[in-house]
């Protein structure tokens, strides 16, 4: 898999640089490119956003340095995405879908008022949205959604299994989880986890799961 980053801030991504995704990176489980829509704009002043058509609040960024940045990564196999609030919402079926069914995925970060249309009519495939907010950018929620894509791409994580057992598998949040020590403040560790037998550790583990679920998202239990 190959992403590559659209973008007005490329300094905001040091944090993908970092932890289990920068562990990915140096073992070149995926490939990673930041590129600079900057340096894609023909204006002496490297300027890449200008006044909405029509009047209204903020700047919208011009479409020469986007679709200039935008085709030159671009290849047969890419997937564009512009990260936007009237996107559909991200779940973990779509992270799933896109680590499943693409090898490159561009991901354009807008900022301002956002980008000008003309762009979404050329090059973009899709919109993404990371919730019903508004972000100052793109780049979060391009990051966010790198994030979650590469957890699902071999040799990103030590175990396969822990996207299997998490939260929104099969449309349940995870069980709740302890670790040592066996009591702390008064509280124990329920006992069937201390008692060695798979088989009812997972019985206990699904009944925690569905009654989680229940609690706190019962609107994904009525998920098909
Ligand atoms: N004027 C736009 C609107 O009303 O939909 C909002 C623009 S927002 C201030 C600037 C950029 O942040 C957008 O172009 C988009 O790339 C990004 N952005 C903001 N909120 C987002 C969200 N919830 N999901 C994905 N991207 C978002």
């Amino acid at each position: 898999m190959r992403i590559d980053i659209l973008t007005l801030f490329p300094e905001m991504f040091a944090p993908l640089k970092t932890s289990l995704i920068g562990k990915a990176l140096e073992r070149d489980a995926f490939e990673l490119n930041i590129v600079d829509i900057r340096e894609f704009s023909q204006d002496k002043h490297k300027k890449c956003d200008d006044y909405p058509y029509g009047g209204g609040a903020g700047m919208l960024m011009t479409p020469q340095p986007l679709y200039d940045a935008i085709t030159s990564v671009k290849t047969d196999d890419s997937h564009i995405i512009y990260l936007s609030p009237s996107g559909r919402t991200l779940k973990q079926e779509i992270v799933k879908e896109f680590a499943t069914n693409y090898k490159h995925l561009v991901l354009v970060c807008g900022h301002y008022e956002g980008i000008d249309y003309r762009i979404n009519q050329l090059l973009i495939d899709e919109e993404i949205s990371v919730g019903d907010y508004v972000l100052t950018g793109g780049e979060l929620p391009a990051m966010v959604l790198t994030d979650a894509i590469c957890r699902y791409l071999p040799n990103v994580l030590h175990s396969s299994d822990s996207v299997v057992e998490e939260s929104f598998e099969n449309n349940l949040l995870e069980y709740p989880q302890y670790t040592r020590p066996a009591e702390f403040k008064g509280l124990k560790v329920p006992a069937v986890l201390l008692s060695g037998n798979h088989k009812e550790i997972a019985d206990f583990r699904k009944e925690q799961a569905i009654e989680m679920t229940k609690l706190k998202r019962p609107d994904l239990l009525e998920e098909d």
